[in-house]
């Protein structure tokens, strides 16, 4: 299976361009085989960083968007979200999934629009060193990872009265510890980078 993701770097409006240019891809994709051999082609829509910081707004439209034209989209959703900047390896609090953005989440799943995946734990990295690719995960002892996911998921469970069997490191990095944590908890998928 192949993730299209959607950079959270990016504008909000680019996003929505993203995500109509891929609907395009598909639309596409689905017309070239109406004159030959149907294609099997599977699409995966999906937006990161879903948390108690992120932009409702624009994602309670994404949302309502997918619904209405009956579309699933993968949510990455971070549990505990740092405070201030998760590209600041500084100590700072983390901010647990809002019971709003919860809601809001859960009736997207409700409804069939959101497929909700884990995104990390806090999104925080633990490297600063300028040029080196961010990482939440990759170096880190195997405990530390386990409980990072394994209290990301409790967490995510429970308030999302869902089991997430998905997992989306943050800036897509992971290791060998990771994969280890996540057979560990009984995840099914890993969205990332093909490196890892
Ligand atoms: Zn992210």
């Amino acid at each position: 299976m192949r993730c299209l993701m959607i950079n959270p770097a990016m504008l909000n409006r680019i996003r929505m361009v993203t995500v109509l240019t891929v609907s395009l891809i598909v639309f596409s994709a689905l017309r070239c085989g109406a004159v030959s051999t149907p294609p099997q082609i599977t699409i995966v829509f999906r937006y990161d960083d879903y948390s108690s910081r992120s932009a409702t707004d624009l994602e309670r439209h994404l949302i309502a968007t997918f619904q209405k034209h009956g579309v699933c989209c993968t949510f990455g959703i971070i549990p505990f979200v740092k405070a201030v900047n998760y590209l600041d390896v500084q100590p700072q609090a983390g901010m647990p999934l809002t019971p709003a953005k919860a809601e809001m989440a859960r009736n997207a799943i409700k409804a069939g629009a959101m497929d909700a995946a884990q995104h990390g734990y806090s999104h925080q990295t633990l490297q600063s060193k300028p040029g080196v690719w961010h990482t939440s995960y990759a170096g880190l002892d195997y405990d530390s990872q386990l409980y990072k996911i394994r209290t990301g998921k409790v967490f995510l469970d429970e308030i999302l009265h869902t089991k997430i069997t998905t997992f989306i490191p943050p800036f897509n990095s992971y290791d060998t510890n990771t994969l280890r944590a996540l057979e560990e908890l009984d995840f099914q998928c890993l969205s990332a980078n093909l490196s890892g």
